[in-house]
């Protein structure tokens, strides 16, 4: 028997097994539309012209039918589900295949990327709520996610989490996804950014395919859209978003949506929408504090191995106030940078590799907050420091404090000679001084930084 005929054999039974294993309707019509196209050493690939049959049989059963094919054939290891824009060439092995035939492009807007190309769309092992840290600008919205994702009498439909960028949207949606797939692996559960939805929409609709689509995307246990108001700015999106949802919810499936803005403020959504949404359960995710923050930190800290030490950790919580997303990506650069360099990872290597995102963040420092950090920093009185008194007691914190107003202030050599009432020479050697210390003496350069960063993040001496 040639390769081909094998492959067509293989691919029928399995969907026999299939069929019998999981006798649902939908699943045998999307497999009806897979078209195995070859075998190639170890690898079976099958095509699918469809991107929502595409997603979710990979979201749902492709592992399945991997491990049904491994264990028909033994010679095989991977297969490989693609998508493919055109398959009129293609023929099925299977006799009810309808195989789906791009149709002329309509007049409709066409998407802006190639239809063939593929958009990831996959759940991010890595978002789990194991790996959700939780604080409490999150925990409600963490435990309406995990009701809906755990209990199967839930009483809310849709959940709709909103929150800013960067803050654990697109976490969430999918650790509740992994969690339904891990209870109940019979149920369909498709998670689409709202980018998917548009091109899927589009594609369907360029390829006169709309009931395929609707079909499709009706036929889930649970959907979860991400993003919805990239969906709402569009009208023909948005009513068929709202078809939709009616739809699924009218059959009790699952759905939850997350998006930038509470429902009473999104743009452009249709009232009827708003309010069928606003009958769900609304939660919201509010900026992390710096507990939070830090508890973040460590969490990703532990998973890359644990090599940020916890001074930096606390430092980055401090600074990085903007969204998670942020905070992380901070995170990897000081790890890639010192994997890279070979640097070690501390305060000083952290500041200069952070240095132009930290910069957004930075107050301004003003001289006497300097002068009143250090002496406090040294235990030593405010006089001492602008004094002329000589002993190393003194001398040398304000060496620091002279240094540190010429590091963190715009001022000029003659201003900063001024504020400690002394000529810029002594400014000059001061600052020289340090600088020089700074390479050789660990301990004092690891105390500049925290007095540094003290500074930066505000604190009062
Ligand atoms: P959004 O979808 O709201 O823009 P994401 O879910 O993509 O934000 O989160 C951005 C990054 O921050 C992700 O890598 C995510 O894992 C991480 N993150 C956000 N909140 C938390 C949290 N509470 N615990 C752990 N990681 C988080
Ligand atoms: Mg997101």
């Amino acid at each position: 028997m040639d390769n081909t005929n094998t492959l067509q054999l293989q691919w029928a039974e399995i969907c026999t097994q299939l069929e019998q294993t999981l006798r649902d309707r939908f699943v045998m019509r999307w497999l009806s539309k897979v078209i195995p196209s070859s075998i190639e050493n170890d690898q079976v690939n099958l095509t699918v012209t469809s991107p929502c049959i595409h997603e979710l049989i990979e979201q749902n059963y492709l592992e399945k039918i991997q491990s049904l094919w491994k264990s028909k054939n033994t010679n095989i290891n991977t297969v490989n589900l693609k998508l493919k824009a055109d398959s009129k060439t293609q023929e099925s092995a299977l006799p009810k295949t309808e195989i789906v035939q791009p149709a002329q492009q309509t007049t409709c807007v066409a998407p802006e990327k190639n239809e063939s190309e593929e958009i990831p769309c996959y759940l991010d092992p890595a978002h789990t709520f194991d790996t959700f840290v939780v604080g409490k600008s999150n925990q409600f919205a963490y435990a309406a996610a995990k009701k809906i994702a755990e209990d199967d009498s839930i009483s809310f439909n849709p959940l709709y989490i909103h929150a800013g960028v960067g803050l654990g949207k697109t976490h969430l949606l999918h650790a509740i996804a992994w969690r339904i797939k891990e209870r109940h692996p019979e149920k369909s559960v498709l998670y689409l950014s709202s980018e998917q939805f548009f091109q899927r929409f589009l594609h369907d609709l360029n390829t006169k395919n709309m009931d395929n689509f609707r079909a499709l995307v009706r036929s889930v246990d649970v959907l979860l859209i991400d993003d919805i108001q990239f969906i709402l700015g569009k009208p023909r999106t948005q009513e068929e978003f709202f078809y939709t949802f009616n739809a699924l919810v009218a059959e009790k499936k699952m759905i939850i949506l997350s998006a930038n803005a509470m429902p009473a403020q999104l743009q452009g959504i249709d009232d009827m929408l708003r309010t069928r949404i606003s009958q769900g359960l609304v939660v919201d995710i509010a900026p992390a504090d710096e507990n939070l923050r830090l508890g973040i930190l460590q969490g990703k800290n532990k998973e890359m191995g644990a090599v940020v030490p916890d001074d930096v950790l606390s430092f980055l919580a401090k600074s990085i106030t903007t969204n998670v997303r942020e905070l992380e990506g901070a995170l990897k650069r000081v790890i890639a940078h010192a994997e890279l360099i070979g640097n070690p990872i501390n305060m000083n290597t952290t500041q200069e590799v952070l240095k132009d995102i930290l910069h957004t963040y930075e107050r301004p420092v003003k001289a006497p907050e300097i002068q009143r950090m250090v002496a406090n920093y040294y235990n030593i009185s405010l006089d001492d420091l602008q004094s002329t008194r000589r002993d190393r007691a003194f001398a040398r914190p304000r060496q620091i404090a002279m240094y540190l107003t010429k590091t963190l202030t715009p001022l000029s050599l003659p201003d900063i000679a001024l504020c400690f009432k002394r000529d810029h020479t002594t400014v000059i050697h001061a600052v020289r001084t340090i600088e020089g210390l700074i390479q050789q003496d660990k301990k004092l350069a690891t105390q500049i930084a925290e007095i540094t960063t003290k500074l930066k993040a505000g604190e009062n001496a």
